[in-house]
């Protein structure tokens, strides 16, 4: 079996005792961690020793970043000044009511790009046209749950046979780094009938759920009048929620929603960086970690974002929170950091998200050879935590590996030509645009 070994850098394991080895290794065998420790690795414990040596000097080695509520973006740039529901009808539900397979496959592309630029390993993508994200997924090397837009028939979106049909053409794609779950957009254009089937078609599966819940105060007034009660109880109700559900966003919860998550185990995806933008509010994050919710982090969509940088994502999750409560207390530097990494992967069920033996081997190599790293204390744990949810940003992720496998290496893509992603994905959102023009 193929053996990589990350050598002399600084290692973050992400475990209980939060361990860092300064100077220590991290040895990947096939797509598994089988060791990880202080000093360097020491070649003659490893026989017969084949094995590729990547050079962590002067990094930071840590497990790669889950991103927890995704949708693939065909475009941005555009409309940033509306409010979310005038958003999704005038610019989200056009361009994606128009897309072709090619500009699925390539607006994916572009998209995980980004991210892995960004040092994100695994993304929760609900999106339309789910095999050529996939196949997208696959190609570049990423590890993905996906997940249609499934609404109500009469928004011409994705219908829970659609999404049936992609579970069955790409769930366990990609060397099973695909997966398939059920998507519900969100509660304005789907009814308590339609979650309760999108439940029963999750069960049948044997898959998750993924689904946007009281994302933002238009969403909660439009539930109240046609149902008579809140979104998360009207999911509760319906059998939605559970441990296998990520509840995105979950800004404006009642107490008694909150319990609700709770008593479900429902998985939250919190997105502080999307809730500014468009204008929705700040989620109640202390409360939800306070009730023993577990909170990862997303960064919703470059669409409504605009960026997909999950060191930026961090660090709002940090700064929202302590401006609004006026405590600099809150949210610090290595919770953060957990959210996304082991919270994000403990919500897919995933064997990701810290570097211990017997984990997936999904790592990235954060360069502190730079203006965002210094000054830097050798030996500091509290301040190379500090540094990469406070001063770091994505462009300081030199190498990203998922599946064992290298995928970007000093800042090259390894698995597509990065060019033709950009210029594929510019033509699909002009061809796209042009439908929607017609
Ligand atoms: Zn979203």
């Amino acid at each position: 079996m193929s053996r990589l070994v990350i050598d002399n850098g600084t290692v973050l394991t992400m475990d209980d005792a939060r361990t860092v080895h300064f100077g220590g290794h991290v040895v990947i065998e096939g797509d598994r961690i089988t060791a990880v420790g202080p000093g360097r690795y020491d070649r003659a414990s490893g026989a017969p020793d084949d094995a590729e040596v990547i050079d962590a000097t002067g990094m930071a080695v840590l497990p790669g970043l889950i991103d927890l509520h995704y949708h693939t973006a065909i475009g941005k740039g555009f409309s940033d000044h509306l409010p979310l529901w005038e958003y999704l009808e005038t610019c989200w539900y056009p361009l994606i009511r128009n897309l072709d397979a090619d500009a699925a496959y390539w607006a994916a592309a572009a998209s995980y790009l980004e991210s892995i630029k960004c040092g994100v390993t695994t993304v929760n993508d609900m999106y339309r046209r789910v095999p050529d994200l996939a196949r997208a997924a696959a190609d570049i090397g990423i590890r993905a749950v996906l997940s249609n837009d499934v609404a109500l028939d009469e928004h011409d979106l994705d219908t829970l046979q659609d999404n049936k049909d992609a579970y069955d053409a790409a769930h366990g794609s990609g060397d099973g780094r695909v997966e398939v779950y059920v998507g519900i957009e969100w509660l304005p254009l789907a009814s308590p009938e339609l979650l309760r089937d999108a439940r029963t078609l999750a069960d049948e599966l044997g898959t998750g759920v993924h689904v946007h819940l009281n994302e933002s105060l238009t969403e909660v007034e439009n539930s109240k009048e046609r149902f008579g009660r809140r979104p998360t109880e009207v999911a509760y109700d319906a059998g939605l929620l559970g441990p296998d559900c990520v509840a995105a966003h979950c800004v404006w919860l009642s107490d008694t929603e909150i319990a609700l998550m709770r008593e479900t185990h429902t998985q939250i995806s919190h997105n502080p960086s999307s809730n500014a933008k468009l204008g929705n509010g700040i989620a109640r994050l202390p409360e939800m970690l306070g009730a023993g919710l577990n909170v990862g982090l997303g960064h919703d969509a470059a669409e409504c974002n605009n960026s997909r940088d999950a060191f930026e994502v961090m660090k709002f999750a940090s700064l929202v929170h302590r401006a609004n409560r006026v405590d600099a207390s809150l949210m610090q530097a290595p919770s953060v950091l957990r959210m996304a990494t082991r919270n994000g992967s403990a919500a897919l069920k995933h064997d990701t998200g810290e570097l211990t033996t017997g984990k997936k081997a999904d790592v990235i190599l954060v360069d502190t050879q730079n203006p965002m790293f210094t000054p830097l204390m050798p030996g500091d744990k509290a301040q190379i935590y500090s540094h990469l949810v406070f001063a770091a940003n994505g462009s300081a992720v030199d190498t990203t590996i998922v599946d064992g496998k290298v995928v970007m290496a000093g800042r090259q893509l390894l698995t597509m030509d990065e060019r033709q992603i950009l210029s594929e994905a510019n033509e699909g959102f002009l061809r796209t645009l042009k439908q929607i023009r017609a």
